[in-house]
């Protein structure tokens, strides 16, 4: 059980971040979620998540694409045992046309949060000498796909500082892992499929099958759920010497 644990979890009022959430929840966490946006509804959010699962859930607004913004969440969570760093967003375009704002935009939400975020939570975690630092990677930050230059780039970069943070705290109680999801339903996924669509010429059934899970061998979606699954292991004592790696939860297509 997670219970005395507080997790903090970055972009988690939708997607695999909210499955996240109520999985570590669910094992007796209490949360912070996180989003930039502060609505009525992210509020709401956190109240069904702690009536769901009977622990301490709070909404804290910040911009993952300020550095400072990411430290300061660390602080106003007050403690941070459980470090999720998740927020991501994708742009796909090819790289000459690639808009330099939106490059900027992923690398600052996609890798560099993360390292803000975990720079913030290490001392509270090492005061502890106990800690979880899991990044939500991808298939693509270990493989590479035309037109998203900016995503794999940033995924390989969150990879590579899975790999050094957990160096740095070796020996001390604390981990650091990337986990890798192939395609998940998500709004993100989503909101590709029309696109996907128009290019191939398909409807959505076989754009699905044929193309977003060309590659996941399975041809099955891994779910949020699954996702939240993962990091709970990860947090469990049978993780405890599991650190600076990366896990698949991608349905084979990092096997291909
Ligand atoms: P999503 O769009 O459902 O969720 C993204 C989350 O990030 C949202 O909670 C959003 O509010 C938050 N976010 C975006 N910009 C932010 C900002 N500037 N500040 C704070 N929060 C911000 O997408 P998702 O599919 O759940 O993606 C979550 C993570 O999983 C991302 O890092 C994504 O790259 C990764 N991932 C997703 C898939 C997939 O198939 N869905 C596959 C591999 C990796």
């Amino acid at each position: 059980t997670l219970a005395g644990k507080t997790a903090v979890i970055t972009g988690s009022n939708s997607g695999i971040g909210l499955g996240i959430a109520h999985e570590l929840a669910r094992a007796g966490a209490d949360v912070v979620i996180n989003s930039f946006t502060n609505r009525d509804e992210d509020h709401a959010l956190a109240a069904d998540i702690a009536a769901q699962h009977g622990v301490t859930v709070r909404y804290v607004q910040a911009d993952m694409s300020a550095g400072d913004a990411c430290r300061k969440l660390i602080a106003q969570a007050g403690a941070c045992d459980i470090l999720v760093n998740n927020a991501g967003i994708q742009h796909v375009a090819a790289i000459e046309e690639f808009a330099v704002d939106k490059w900027n935009a992923i690398i600052a939400i996609n890798l560099s949060s993360a390292f803000h975020t975990t720079a913030a939570a290490l001392p509270m975690m090492r005061a502890k000498g106990w800690g979880r630092v899991v990044n939500i990677a991808s298939a693509h930050g270990l493989t590479a796909s035309p037109y998203k230059s900016a995503y794999v780039a940033a995924k390989h970069g969150v990879v590579g500082l899975s790999k050094v943070t957990a160096l740095e705290t070796a020996g001390a109680g604390i981990t650091c892992n990337a986990v890798c999801p192939g395609y998940v339903l998500t709004p993100l996924v989503e909101a590709q499929i029309p696109d996907q669509m128009k290019k191939h010429s398909m409807d959505r059934e076989t754009v699905i099958r044929e193309v977003m899970l060309d590659r996941q061998p399975s041809r099955q979606f891994a779910t949020t759920t699954q996702l939240g699954g993962t990091v709970v292991f990860l947090c469990s004592p049978s993780a405890d010497q599991i650190t600076g790696t990366t896990i698949s939860v991608d349905g084979g297509w990092t096997a291909l």
